[in-house]
């Protein structure tokens, strides 16, 4: 069990993942390969949403897209959270020292960091398109090159794979044979390229060979 023999890799995590019941609703979302890692992994479990003063619970936020910017709002007190939101991820992310990877929630206008729907304005109505979230979004773009995932998509039995592959390899600080294929590779599932993804450059060698773990729950 590769992950118990060395330092353990510090994720950050998003909060409401097992940790605190601080979604909007004042619910928490269990997630079954989140607690097989946990005691694995050093955690900074973090809800943007609280630590920008938003309480528990709390009227929902959505972006939504105004002229060329997309902004954080809490339609029913008409607040325009974006810039307290860019200011606390952007300190956040620049105080941590070493971290390995992320697990973010899925679809949060904040945590999301894909398929997050945004709106046409504060009004009810259908989405207009899918984003990423403000935090989620920041993240990426910062450690785009980390293990970065949401917790939707690591049910998924390849992605689960490719992220602990990935955190594997920085977690050791080596460069493995197959680490700028791993990397290149999650890129292209990430972004869904299934031409890219059956090219056979990006399995240089069997499965089998590669150092996984399967911490997952199920297979899907
Ligand atoms: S998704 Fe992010 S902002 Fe929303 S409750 Fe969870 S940790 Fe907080």
């Amino acid at each position: 069990m590769p992950l118990t023999n060395f330092p353990k890799p510090t994720i950050v995590i998003s909060k409401c993942i097992g940790f605190d019941p601080c979604r909007y609703n004042g619910g928490m979302v269990q997630d079954k390969f989140v607690a097989r890692l946990k005691p694995h992994i050093e955690v900074i479990s973090v809800c943007p949403e609280v630590e920008i003063g938003l309480g528990i619970p709390r009227a929902p936020v959505r972006i939504i897209c105004s002229g060329d910017e997309l902004k954080l709002i809490q339609p029913s007190s008409g607040l325009d959270l974006s810039e307290s939101m860019r200011g606390f991820t952007s300190g956040f992310l620049d105080t941590l020292e070493k971290v390995d990877g992320f697990i973010l929630k899925n679809r949060s206008p904040s945590c999301g960091f894909t398929d997050v729907k945004f709106y046409s304005g504060p009004e009810r109505g259908p989405a207009i398109g899918r984003t990423a979230g403000l935090f989620g979004g920041a993240v990426l773009q910062k450690f785009g090159d980390l293990a970065v995932e949401d917790e939707g998509r690591l049910k998924n039995l390849s992605i689960r794979e490719h992220f602990l592959e990935i955190l594997e390899a920085f977690r050791r600080g080596r460069t493995p044979l197959c680490s700028a294929a791993s990397i290149l590779r999650s890129w292209i599932i990430r972004f869904k390229s299934k031409y890219l993804r059956e090219q056979t450059f990006f399995s240089p060698f069997p499965e089998e060979l590669m150092t996984l773990d399967d911490s997952g729950g199920s297979r899907t």
